[in-house]
């Protein structure tokens, strides 16, 4: 007898650490009872792990929500996660949500799905986050390339425009022995590549008398996994310690993604970072000096309240004289029961448009830049599983994305290869030295 299996279906939005944490819910619905189906098809169930970082993210998850509904009218509808703990009525109030759970509540989805029934009002699940909230770890295993993997949540930090805190609640951690136990079993299913991940992950080991770089150095010694990426490290945070074993140790790639935010003093003190732009470019210079080809990214806000033409300009020279490899370039937002709210002196959206432009442009040409500067080089890169237009595509330890005419026996293999050009697509192209 054929035991109907329900359809279940997962949608993510937002950071890789939201990727990480639909993987380990998807782990609690057993193959036996639930066949797994991608989020663009019919299903029974839709679980959709919601970000809230900006006005645009929440739209988003509005649109995915409505979207999903009327894909498959009737199915179960639980929408988890940041938006679901900071917004639960404004979500409920569309038609056809069943479920809404908070950050923690989400990992017990199980505990809340009974018979999955489609209720008559909307069940909501998302309690204050206490201080002392539990960890819930997470990785992912997607195409098996590569694992995130989630050693940290929460922050302490106080920046004027966020709301992570509130959604996701203090910085904490687990103990450095049960991390390694899940990089080894990532390990045992043949992952090569580990992304370290969390909100503020340079915070790791404040809850426990541990340090990032400690943590790396138990990491790097496990057998099997071959590339540790860190995935985001605030510049303060971005110790000469921590940049001696990457210099040291080739499984810490030299690759380094830093939030600076904004390139004027001011507007970094209105934003309550904990650096000034001076801090920021000497981390750069000792990652530089340690690691010449790193490749360095860099997430920049722009038209912050109170960002004056003068501020911008200042920060566009900054970014155009640093030698950072990208830029993430995001449109300031104003998010409710912020400090960034009440500021003044809000830019207009022309503005915005105009300076987000300028920047996008400018991380094209620093990019190129970089590209060109690695052009002869050997690195090696961890080939993707995805066939695109012919093509197999993949990234250098220092984050170059390649491509090279698909051979299914590269997926999930590291190869030596010799970086040659960049390609029209932006890519470089190489030759493979095997
Ligand atoms: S460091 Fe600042 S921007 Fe990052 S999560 Fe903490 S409060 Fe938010």
């Amino acid at each position: 007898m054929t035991v109907y299996k329900k359809k279940v279906a997962f949608h993510t939005l937002g950071c890789k650490l939201n990727f990480a944490e639909t993987s380990t819910i998807s782990r609690s619905f057993p193959e036996e009872k639930f066949e797994k189906v991608p989020a663009n098809s019919k299903a029974d169930i839709y679980i959709i792990n919601t970000c809230s970082v900006t006005d645009t993210a929440d739209k988003k998850c509005r649109q995915a929500i409505k979207k999903f509904i009327s894909l498959s009218p009737g199915a179960f509808i639980a929408v988890v996660g940041c938006y679901a703990q900071l917004k639960p009525q404004e979500i409920s109030s569309i038609p056809g949500v069943d479920l809404v759970l908070g950050t923690n509540e989400k990992f017990n989805i199980s505990d809340y799905l009974s018979g999955f029934e489609k209720r008559k009002k909307t069940e909501i699940h998302s309690c204050n986050i206490k201080p002392d909230e539990d960890f819930n770890p997470s990785y992912s295993l997607g195409d098996r390339t590569r694992s995130f993997l989630k050693i940290q949540d929460g922050c302490d930090y106080s920046c004027s425009y966020c709301t992570i805190p509130l959604a996701r609640g203090r910085s904490r951690n687990p103990e450095i022995s049960s991390i390694i136990s899940e990089a080894e079993h990532i390990a045992g299913k043949g992952v090569k590549e580990i992304v370290i991940t969390g909100v503020n992950i340079g915070d790791f080991g404040k809850s426990t008398g541990d340090s990032f770089t400690s943590l790396l150095k138990e990491l790097v010694k496990i057998s099997g996994i071959e590339r540790f990426r860190i995935s985001s490290i605030e510049p303060n945070l971005l110790t000469d310690d921590l940049l001696d074993l990457a210099e040291n140790n080739e499984k810490i790639l030299p690759h380094f993604h830093i939030p600076l935010q904004s390139g004027s003093n001011k507007i970094l003190g209105l934003m309550r970072r904990r650096y000034t732009r001076e801090i920021f470019t000497s981390r750069i210079k000792s990652v530089l000096e340690r690691i010449p080809l790193a490749g360095i990214g860099a997430d920049v806000i722009v038209g912050f309240p109170g960002e004056l033409d003068s501020d911008f300009e200042d920060t566009y020279s900054f970014l155009d004289n640093i030698p950072l490899s990208y830029l993430h370039v995001f449109t300031f937002s104003e998010r409710p029961d912020t400090l960034a709210e009440h500021l003044p002196g809000k830019v207009s959206f022309t503005d915005k448009e105009k300076r987000s432009k300028r920047l996008i442009a400018l991380s094209k040409k620093k990019n190129i830049i970089f590209n060109n500067l690695n052009a002869g080089q050997y690195s090696n890169v961890l080939f993707e599983s995805t066939r695109n237009e012919g093509l197999i595509t993949g990234f250098t330890s220092n984050y170059i994305r390649v491509e090279y005419p698909w051979e299914s026996r590269l997926t999930g293999q590291i190869k030596t290869v010799r970086l040659t050009k960049v390609s029209l697509s932006g890519r470089m192209n190489i030759e493979l030295i095997e």
